[in-house]
């Protein structure tokens, strides 16, 4: 991966270590060979950290990549929890706005023309989309009912040989919430639809059959 969009993903605000950064980076070069001409899609963009490593692949490899998001934060990035970033409220609405992070973060990392932002909620977004994924990253709201309604709303976009990756996926309780792992990874191993191609940290990368 380019040695300065390195760099500035590793700098950019968000939830995604290097490693992992990286490994989405490649995943999404794979896909993009596997499926030519089908775009990457992204649920959940926050300031567009893991948007650059999916945007530097879309680069390399000719494709583009839809990042979605309303740009109000999870609940876990709400006031009085764990990943709220004070420096990412309106003041004047008093509600989290992300956007306009993304906005710099992508226009400094020079992927204006290869990623295009949809500002809209993932499940009414998914209601009319149509079209097959190269690869669909799944990094949205990490509740029960969001985690649950992210797979059902975006597992069958993956075109076939296409991957899903998954992150923030902890097996062991102790180490994060389980959601991701119960309502996500889980249920597309045992549909049988994906095979499990590789993991890093939390982030698990599937390939569809
Ligand atoms: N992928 C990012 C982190 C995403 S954090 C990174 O690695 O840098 C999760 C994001 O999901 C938040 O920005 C939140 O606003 C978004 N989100 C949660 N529920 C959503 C929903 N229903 N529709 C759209 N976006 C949602
Ligand atoms: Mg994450």
């Amino acid at each position: 991966m380019d040695r300065e969009l390195r760099s500035l993903a590793e700098s950019a605000r968000g939830f995604m270590p290097p490693e992992e950064g990286l490994a989405l980076y490649e995943a999404a070069l794979d896909a993009l060979e596997a499926v030519p001409g089908a775009p990457v899609v992204e649920i959940g963009t926050y300031c567009g950290k893991s948007t650059v490593y999916l945007g530097a692949a879309a680069k390399d490899a000719g494709g583009v990549v839809v990042t979605i998001d309303h740009h109000r934060g999870s609940e876990e990035n709400q006031a009085g929890w764990e990943h709220h970033d004070e420096d990412l409220v309106d003041t004047d609405l008093g509600v989290m706005e992300t956007l306009g992070e993304y906005r710099r973060t992508i226009h400094a990392a020079g992927l204006e023309g290869v990623v295009n932002a949809v500002v809209g909620d993932s499940p009414t977004v998914a209601g009319w989309w149509s079209t097959p994924a190269a690869m669909v990253f799944i990094d949205g709201g990490h509740g029960e009912e969001p985690a649950s309604t992210d797979y059902r709303c975006w597992a069958p976009v993956v075109a076939p040989g296409g991957v899903l990756a998954i992150h923030d996926v902890f097996p062991d309780p102790a180490d994060g919430g389980r959601p991701p792992y119960e309502r996500i990874y889980l249920p597309a191993v045992e549909s049988g639809a994906f095979t499990e191609h590789r993991a890093v940290g939390s982030l698990r990368i599937l390939r569809r059959l």
